[in-house]
């Protein structure tokens, strides 16, 4: 299927991923942002752990299951088997982007029958930032995504 929004995504997400590993305050159209580092796992089962925690309040169901695949630089969401397959490297274990895959998740278990990274999938994945504790970076990603759809 296509997804037209994928890159676009991706690039809003590593700026806003560069931003978070300066740290510090952010000028946001007038106001201040302070931006922490990213937290970064370092076992599956850490993973695990923090991805039971967060499902009750986003998602319905079963949690997703955490399972590590070799040589991948991004996670990403297996629909069929409802597993979220993470990079074995801890540089790519970001809070980030596990939420982004946690978002496709919450997406298929609330029946949206679209895939990709549309308008229900941003939507999500902003709102799942604010409910995480990172409601500054879902004003970046937000903002990011406002301007793609506005290119
Ligand atoms: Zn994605």
């Amino acid at each position: 299927m296509r997804d037209m929004g994928r890159a676009a995504v991706y690039e809003v997400e590593n700026m806003v991923a560069r931003m978070m590993e300066r740290g510090g305050p952010v000028d946001f159209h007038g106001s201040t942002l302070n931006l922490e580092p990213d937290m970064r796992f370092g076992q599956v089962a850490d993973m695990q752990r923090y991805v039971d925690m967060a499902w009750p309040t986003v998602g319905v169901g079963p949690a997703p299951r955490i399972v590590q695949s070799r040589g991948r630089q991004r996670a990403y969401y297996a629909t069929a088997s409802h597993t979220i397959h993470v990079p074995d490297r801890r540089v790519f274990r970001t809070r980030l982007l596990l939420l982004h895959e946690i978002a496709h998740a919450v997406v298929r278990v609330s029946g949206d029958r679209d895939p990709g990274h549309g308008e229900a999938w941003r939507k999500t994945y902003c709102w799942i930032l604010e409910q995480c504790g990172m409601p500054e970076v879902s004003l970046l990603i937000r903002s990011g995504f406002d301007a793609d759809a506005a290119a």
